[in-house]
């Protein structure tokens, strides 16, 4: 998918979310998994620039992605990153409080994108977040990233523990340095939001 995207709002309440206009696919995962970079490997700099601005690393970041050959939208909304370890009764202690509404109310959200890092072991915030959007019956799709890090065998290892602990069916690896995956997670996302047009 050609896109282009658009800045639309760095919103710190539910006040500020944009009007739930198009389908919106959520991307989530803890600090420094790779969030911007794989943003913008899939829709250009603008957006990754937007979420490393200081002070909106705590807000929920909205984008309109447009597709470049036809009048279809999508609006990608970049979550802030969830803690390391600290972890309380809600996903964790370092989410500011509207993130759990979000997810659970926001009526136009297709897909939470979750990012988890191939190259670290199986993470208890991850886990708990995964189980928490399934008791949600929220759709997901769990992307490995910086695979380029690794060999083959030591890739095919480290996504093996990932599935097992996280209890996955599939994950995706995910570069935003070679490329990997990019194209099957936009195949994902194309066909998540195509299967709900009518609804
Ligand atoms: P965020 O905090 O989740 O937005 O993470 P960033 O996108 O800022 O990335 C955190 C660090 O990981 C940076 O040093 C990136 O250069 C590095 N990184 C992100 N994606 C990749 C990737 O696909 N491959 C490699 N090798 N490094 C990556």
């Amino acid at each position: 998918m050609r896109v282009s995207a658009r800045f639309l709002v760095s919103a710190v309440s539910a006040a500020q979310f944009p009007a739930p206009s198009a389908p919106e696919i959520a991307f989530l995962g803890r600090s420094n998994v790779g969030k911007s970079s794989l943003l913008n490997a899939l829709v250009g700099a603008a957006a990754a620039k937007v979420s490393s601005t200081p002070g909106r690393t705590r807000a929920i970041n909205f984008f309109l992605v447009s597709d470049k050959r036809s009048t279809r939208k999508l609006i990608f909304a970049d979550l802030p990153g969830y803690g390391y370890a600290r972890i309380s009764k809600s996903i964790s202690s370092t989410w500011p409080g509207f993130i759990e509404p979000y997810l659970i109310d926001r009526s136009t959200l297709r897909l939470c994108v979750c990012l988890v890092d191939a190259n670290v072991p199986p993470q208890a915030s991850d886990r708990q977040l995964l189980d928490w959007l399934r008791s949600l019956r929220r759709e997901f799709v769990v992307v490995a990233t910086k695979a380029d890090r690794l060999s083959g065998n030591q890739r095919a290892c480290n996504l093996a523990a990932l599935k097992k602990a996280l209890e996955l069916d599939e994950i995706l690896p995910v570069s935003a340095k070679t490329g990997l995956g990019i194209k099957e997670l936009w195949l994902r996302i194309e066909a998540v939001c195509s299967a709900n047009d009518g609804a």
